[in-house]
């Protein structure tokens, strides 16, 4: 567990760097330097990545917008962190990230899957919070048809459909919103079996 939170408090300041470059920095090759460092995280998996960079040459209209954005940005916060035994792909790891601007960093934005594909931890899979259900899987007391009731949006990268026994649960900050906070201190109980 203390790798996984290593690993994650990690990339968290990696993809701040790489967002506050793409926003402020005028040399392209220093820009690039970081994206490329806060890709590395999702090296291993396929069809996700930082999803952070810019283009080449912009006109100076967008490069303002670009630091108008960034001027708006902080380091995302770590929430929770899960640890579970999964028998084909060994230890996993699941995170909580809040979403990284101001006004955003409060509450849950994104759940990212961790594993070891035998060169040490990558990103495996990025979820997105549902906003329809507020990440609780329920709509007007039922079934939420946009996430069928996981709480969470495929955004891409491994499908685990079954991650395995739960073995481990890190809480480091309790989000604001009163149902996330719910959700956030049931977070690792085991189910009754
Ligand atoms: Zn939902």
């Amino acid at each position: 567990m203390e790798n996984a939170v290593a690993f994650v408090n990690a990339f968290l300041a990696d993809e701040f760097a790489a967002q506050k470059s793409v926003s402020f920095e005028r040399n392209y090759d220093l820009v690039t330097d970081k994206v490329r460092k806060v890709d590395a995280y999702f090296r291993l998996a396929s069809g996700i990545s930082s999803g952070i960079g810019r283009p080449k040459f912009l006109p100076e209209t967008m490069l303002n917008r670009l630091r108008n954005q960034g001027d708006r940005m902080e380091q995302r916060r770590l929430f929770v962190m899960v640890q579970h035994e999964q028998p084909d792909m060994g230890r996993l790891f699941r995170c909580v990230l809040s979403g990284g601007t101001i006004g955003a960093n409060d509450n849950f934005a994104e759940s990212l899957w961790l594993g070891n594909l035998g060169d040490g931890l990558q990103i495996l899979t990025r979820l997105a919070v549902c906003v329809t259900c507020n990440s609780t899987g329920l709509h007007r007391g039922e079934k939420c048809p946009d996430c069928g009731a996981s709480g969470w949006l495929h955004r891409g990268g491994v499908r685990i459909p079954d991650p395995g026994r739960l073995s481990e649960v890190g809480r480091f900050i309790a989000p604001v919103d009163p149902v996330q906070k719910e959700i956030y201190d049931a977070m690792g109980e085991v189910a009754p079996s």
